[in-house]
Formats: C-alpha cells, structure tokens, sequence
C-alpha cells in the first residue's frame, strides 16, 4: 500500500501516527518503513535509505543481523516466557555481562533502558534512605518521573527545571537537582549543600543525547570521589556507550568505576533488552532476592528469545573486528565531513567518538550543553533534510547524533562525503 495512505492510517489509529515522542519528526510525518538490513533501511514505497541514524542506537552489526536473527530463531525451539524460575541463557547473560563491565557484579534483566534507569534510582533512594537525584543538563535517562527534564532545553530554561513532559508531580521535580556537565566545581557545591540528602548521582558518561559532549577526565573522578565521600550512589547510565564505545562500556574506557550501570540498546542489536548491574550490597536489595526491600519485577524481563540477541550480539562482538571496523569509519566520517565543511567556509564542528558522529553548525569547543546554544539548529536540520534527498538518512532533528554499523562499509562513507558537500552548500545559501 502507498505509504501515505497507511501513514494517515497510522494517524488515525496511534497518536501522531508513530509509537514514539522521539519519532514525532518534523517533515518526516509520512515515512513507513518496509524492509531493513545491514546499513540500509526502505520505505513502504520502495525508496532505499543508507541509515546513519540506526534507530538511535542499537543495530551495531546493522539492521536484521543473519547471526543474532538465528539465534533468535534457535531460541524458539527453547522454552518461551514461563515466569517462573531462570533460564540458562538468563545466567549466561549475567555471568557475561559481570565479566565484561567492570561495575557489575549482579546483574537484572528489564526490557528497555528506562526501566534499568527507574530502578537504578528506586535502589540508590532505598539504599540511602535519601531523596535527591542529581543529572546533568543534556542528559537523557529515559521516560520516568526524575529523569525527564533537562535533556534539550532552551537558552531560558538551562538553569532551571525544565521538564519534558506535563503530568509529573512538582515534588517529584523538586528532587531532582540539574548541574551542568563537565563542571567538578558545580558538583563540589551540589554536595556542599546538599550532600547528605544525595542519594544518587546519574550521568551518561558521554552525553550523546546532545550529540557528544566528551568528559573531562576530572569531572569523572569528581563525581565518583564526591559520591564516595557522601556515601551517594554513582550510576553511569550506559545504554548508548555500553558495547557500542567499549565493551566494558565508559567505565573500562576512563577507568572511573560506578556503584550501579545501565546498560540497553547495543548489548542486542535492536532486541528490547536494558539491564541493571553493579555492586552486589546494592543489588541484592531487590526483590529478587528473599528479603530484598526493593520492589523488582517485569513480566518479559529475561525473554528467552531477546536474551538469545544478546548473547549472540555479545559473542560477535567478542570474536569479530567490529569496534575496529566501525571506529576507522567513524574516523574516516570525522575527519571528512570536517573537510567538506572548512572547504565549503561553512564554520562547523565535528565531534563523536568510534562510531557516534556529529556535524555542529557552529565553532568550538563543546564542553558543556551551554556551548551547544551556539549550535544553527536550523543549518543542522536542513543539511540533513538535503540529506534526505541523496537517499542518506541522519535524524533531522537537532543536536542527534549518528552511527556507523559494522554493516558499512568504506563506499558507504564516501557516497555520505560527496552528498554532504551537495546537502551542506544548499542548506548553507
Ligand atoms: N539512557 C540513555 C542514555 C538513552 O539514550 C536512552 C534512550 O535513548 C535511555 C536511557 C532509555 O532507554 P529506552 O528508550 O530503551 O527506554
């Protein structure tokens, strides 16, 4: 069917016609997608895209992984959801993941990243008996109550609390203290004054949600020395660089260890899949455990066939050269696009780290949100709709970052380097 006959299905039948609020794009309100594999994906009337948004994340190995789908399919000959007892898959994943990421020693499945957020801040509050939760401008930890302000917010609102959706109670936002990042000073005073009322402390280690902001190697150690002292529990929220960045996530990378990580998105390719880790006093205070305080719970957490995804996403990751391959492409996009746009006179920054990338329409640097002010949202948002038109697709909304899979390949890099000198020029005059 025509794709804009079924996206005014979708319209009538699901809110704004998509099943997402980061879905709801400006000028892409009739895009149906039909088919994905490896680095492309096409849309319901047959035009081909090369994906450099991959879904905001997940898909490292590219889009309907041959290996990871067979493991999904071996797994249907397994059990299925029973809800009760473990499955040896679910052990296999944990003793994993306890393996590869320095943090963890415990390990709980959920279906998503939120939930792995949520419940990381539910433990730290009972842990602590304390209220507050400290982010960071710019950071995205999910849909819930405490996380949901500050991600991309105005020149106003940077300062103050800016959330992203109505309906959350104001007391709920009042716990939440906003500090901007990469400032070790902000986060002295925050403990300074509010210290032992601190029960968590969570930051994406990388804020990619904005792009990429790059951590200072004192900001890092600030955190965890300031959590330590206050006894406040640190959690790196890792769901974009867990496995994409390193496999032992930032953690391993900075050599900076938190009390609690969250993991989702690359840890199975594009299965639903988050987790929680970290320390085993902390850990062992969920329900899971008899006794344990903290209510746990989750009728899929542990899903035979998305466990599968995982261990196969895992094992490629282990014994093929992805993070290889796709940081010398990341590099190679870099360190071109950084050339179009100086040839070009157009004033840009380009960021990201091993396979994120990011193209600002402004000069450096980029340390904290505030810097990103400068960004020309409207420059970043029509050269990727120019994009659009060479049939390569980064999110055009501002500030997104993008992805290089272990699906791309060299010719996918030069055929984004030629179409961004054409995108950029007209989105520049
Ligand atoms: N944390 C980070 C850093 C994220 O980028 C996201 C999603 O984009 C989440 C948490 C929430 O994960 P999910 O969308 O799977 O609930």
């Amino acid at each position: 069917m025509n794709q804009r006959v079924l996206a005014e299905r979708a319209r009538r039948a699901i809110p704004g016609g998509v099943n997402s609020g980061q879905r709801n794009v400006p000028g892409l309100s009739d895009l149906v997608i039909a088919h994905a594999e490896g680095a492309r994906f096409r849309d319901a009337d047959g035009k081909e895209y090369l994906d450099f948004h991959a879904a905001f994340g997940p898909p490292l190995l590219g889009h309907n992984d041959p290996d990871v789908n067979a493991a999904v399919a071996e797994a249907g000959n397994g059990a299925d959801l029973c809800g009760v007892g473990v499955t040896e898959g679910e052990v296999e994943l944990a003793e994993t993941l306890a393996e590869l990421v320095p943090s963890v020693e415990r390990v709980l499945l959920t279906s998503t990243g939120s939930e792995a957020t949520f419940h990381a801040l539910r433990v730290a509050r009972a842990a602590t008996g304390r209220r507050l939760v400290v982010k960071f401008q710019g950071c995205y930890h999910g849909w819930h109550d405490s996380v949901s302000l500050n991600v991309i917010s105005s020149a106003e609102k940077v300062g103050g609390r800016d959330p992203i959706s109505t309906g959350i109670l104001p007391e709920v936002l009042e716990a939440t203290l906003v500090l901007p990042f990469n400032s070790s000073q902000a986060v002295r005073q925050a403990f300074a004054d509010h210290g032992a009322d601190i029960a968590a402390v969570i930051v994406e280690p990388v804020p990619h949600n904005v792009g990429c902001l790059l951590p200072e190697q004192e900001f890092l150690r600030t955190l965890r020395e300031e959590c330590t002292k206050a006894g406040s529990v640190l959690v790196f929220d890792e769901v974009i660089t867990g496995f994409r960045h390193h496999l032992g996530g930032w953690q391993a990378i900075s050599g900076v260890t938190p009390d609690l990580t969250t993991m989702g998105k690359a840890i199975a390719n594009g299965y639903p899949v988050g987790a929680l880790g970290g320390r085993a006093d902390l850990m062992d205070l969920f329900s899971s455990r008899p006794g344990g305080p903290a209510f746990f719970a989750g009728t899929y957490n542990g899903h035979p066939a998305v466990v599968a995804a995982a261990l196969a996403t895992l094992r490629k990751l282990r014994a093929e050269p992805v993070h290889a391959h796709v940081f010398a492409l990341g590099e190679r996009i870099r360190s071109g696009l950084t050339e179009v746009f100086d040839s070009l006179g157009i004033p840009a920054l380009v960021t990201g780290y091993g396979s994120v990338f990011v193209g600002y329409f402004m000069t450096g640097p980029a340390r904290t949100y505030d810097d990103l002010l400068r960004n020309d949202a409207n420059m970043f948002i029509g050269y990727r709709r120019r994009l659009l038109d060479h049939g390569i697709f980064e999110l055009p909304l501002n500030l997104k970052r993008s992805h290089v899979s272990y699906a791309h390949t060299d010719a996918d890099v030069d055929r984004l380097l030629e179409a961004a000198a054409v995108a950029a020029r007209q989105a520049g005059g």
